[in-house]
């Protein structure tokens, strides 16, 4: 049976579109030591805006991203919504694709009538065999000065040009930030797939302590993965109901831990397809609700209303939780 603390503390969270998916994640929350957090949709809004559009000749804006449509025209990434939305205001028809591929924290691959497209990453598009000529490189260098979020967009092997995006931070990030520190949390990292001139100017503007730029998804998941298993002392001698304090030579919390969890004193708070590595490697996974189902299904804690204003409350309230079950 669920303790009443649990259910006490479930209803000092009503009304605040938190969910949580078991008495166990709350418990684990109270171990929780650092904090880890996504960057696209979940330290930003997520709201994309277009930025600098920087065809290389011989090709124009218009077939740069009437490519880039045609290639994204099938990913639920926000960096692929807002280049469908910008082509179709400019009335460019994306083509029909026989092949599309996804590739996780890098970009797509489609193959269209008239040739194979890449969008996404520097690395992505090298790691295809296409090499980047000088322009290419100085439009992205010139993208990383201006904080933007950058697209290499190729096609039939040649590099048509390079996108750029921009996001706004969400108001509360520094607030919520500075509040987990202040209940002793340490560190608290930024983790992006986005290059690290973006992650640092984003940073600047933020109290966390450490930022990793250029991770892949497994990477995120391997990082909070690693920060465990190292479950802290206090709560190992937490009496649960339900569980034999002397059972396993693992640990008494080691029943408590859904299959795949690691332990981790990390919480990764993240939304999207590709965050869903991480938040289910993590010690507690806390998906924003307005992100993908997977996500959601990822997290052990879903946030359904204000995306971050709540985390505070919960690190709180899930101490208090383990002291009154003590
Ligand atoms: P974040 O860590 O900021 O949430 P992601 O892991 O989703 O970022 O993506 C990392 C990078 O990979 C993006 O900055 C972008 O350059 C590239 N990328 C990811 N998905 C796509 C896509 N569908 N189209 C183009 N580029 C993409
Ligand atoms: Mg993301």
């Amino acid at each position: 049976a669920t303790p009443a603390a649990v259910i006490a503390a479930l209803g000092r969270l009503a009304g605040t579109g938190v969910f949580i998916k078991g008495g166990s994640a709350l418990e684990r929350l109270a171990g929780v030591t650092s904090f880890a957090f996504d960057k696209t949709g979940t330290l930003t809004e997520g709201k994309l805006e277009l930025g600098d559009v920087i065809p290389l000749a011989p090709a124009t804006i218009e077939q740069l991203l009437q490519a880039a449509a045609t290639a994204e025209q099938r990913s639920e990434h926000p960096l692929a919504r807002l280049i469908v939305r910008e082509a179709a205001t400019r009335n460019l028809e994306a083509s029909p694709v026989e092949a599309f591929q996804a590739h996780p924290g890098a970009g797509v691959t489609v193959t269209a009538p008239d040739g194979a497209i890449i969008v996404g990453t520097r690395r992505l598009v090298e790691e295809q065999g296409v090499a980047l000529p000088a322009d290419a490189i100085a439009a992205l260098e010139r993208l990383d000065a201006a904080g933007q979020t950058s697209l290499v967009v190729a096609r039939n092997g040649a590099v048509l040009g390079v996108l750029g995006a921009r996001d706004t931070l969400r108001p509360e990030a520094a607030q919520v930030i500075a509040d987990l520190r202040s209940l002793g949390i340490a560190p608290v990292a930024l983790l992006t797939g986005d290059r690290s001139a973006v992650a640092r100017t984003l940073a600047e503007n933020l109290p966390v302590t450490e930022v990793h730029a250029e991770m892949l998804p497994a990477q995120k998941a391997e990082w909070v993965a690693s920060r465990g298993p190292s479950v802290p002392a206090e709560r190992a001698e937490i009496d649960l109901p339900g569980t034999d304090a002397n059972a396993s030579a693992e640990g008494p919390l080691a029943s408590l831990l859904p299959s795949g969890r690691t332990g981790s004193s990390v919480a990764f708070v993240g939304d999207g397809i590709n965050d869903a590595p991480a938040l289910a490697r993590a010690g507690v996974g806390i998906a924003i609700g307005s992100g993908t189902d997977v996500a959601a299904e990822a997290g052990d804690i879903v946030m359904m209303g204000a995306p971050l204003a709540p985390l505070p409350l919960l690190v709180k309230l899930s101490r208090e939780t383990v002291r009154i079950i003590r």
